[in-house]
């Protein structure tokens, strides 16, 4: 589904990525683990078209968005949530849904979708006339998540979902990327905790420095000594 091909990104003078290859496959969840500064960001935002790279191509479902326009790459069934849920904190929960569909015109699926999300997150629906910037932490979590999914997308990427956010509250929304998942959405899962990335997904990919020391499936990952030492708080 997604293709990545020895790509090169920057900031300014400083090299983020350095030959990153990988790949997505349909229905997969997939998960980058790796410290800070490693880069899972950039990768992200790179393929969401935040950034361009310099050298190397991104390939969706075998065309290029590797120059594309970040609004083109959402028309095509990308979309990303940030790291630290930027929801729109003047609007309310169901303004910031109705934004996240704001490239589509099938009016029945929106609204369709919408019911979706809040049958996803019934928080959301309790909390629908509510201004975003007072939601929980949590609740801001769903809702960013809830809005990228008004995009109806194939690939959904997910910048630390769980950042700041209570175990109890972890679990759930984990529980949910799982849910996604099952209803048919690919993922790309960026997050400090890797055992519980691991626990979910399909295969990992490890990210030093800008480069992808290690890939693999999740299961195999999980008992290498080398991750549970490194990534796994192992001994
Ligand atoms: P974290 O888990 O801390 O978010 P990460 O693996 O997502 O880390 P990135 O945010 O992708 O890492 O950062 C990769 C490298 O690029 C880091 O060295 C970072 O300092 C640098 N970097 C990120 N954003 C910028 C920017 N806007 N300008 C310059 N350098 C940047």
């Amino acid at each position: 589904m997604l293709k990545i091909e020895d790509i090169n990104v920057y900031y300014g003078n400083i090299q983020a990525l350095k030959g990153v290859t990988m790949e997505i496959n349909e229905g997969e969840i997939v998960t980058l683990i790796g410290a800070n500064g490693a880069g899972k960001s950039t990768l992200l935002k790179t393929i969401s078209g935040l950034l361009k790279p310099k050298q190397g191509k991104v390939l969706f479902e075998e065309g290029s968005i590797g120059g594309k326009a970040a609004q083109s790459i959402v028309k095509m069934g990308i979309s990303h949530v940030p790291e630290g849920r930027r929801v729109f904190a003047n609007m309310t929960v169901a303004e910031n849904l109705e934004l996240g569909a704001y490239l589509r015109k099938d009016k029945e699926g929106i609204k369709k979708d919408m019911e979706k999300v809040y049958e996803l997150f019934p928080r959301l629906l309790e909390r629908i006339k509510q201004q975003a910037g007072t939601l929980s932490g949590g609740e801001q979590q769903m809702l960013a998540m809830g809005r990228a999914l008004m995009a109806k997308p194939r690939l959904l990427l997910l910048d630390e979902p769980s950042m700041g956010l209570a175990p109890l509250l972890v679990k759930q929304i984990f529980n949910i990327i799982q849910e996604i998942s099952e209803a048919g959405t690919t993922i790309l899962l960026v997050e400090q905790n890797a055992n519980l990335a691991l626990s979910i997904a399909d295969r990992a990919y490890v990210v030093e420095t800008g480069r992808i020391v290690l890939s693999g499936n999740a299961d195999e990952l999980t008992s290498s000594e080398e991750i549970k030492m490194a990534y796994l708080g192992g001994h």
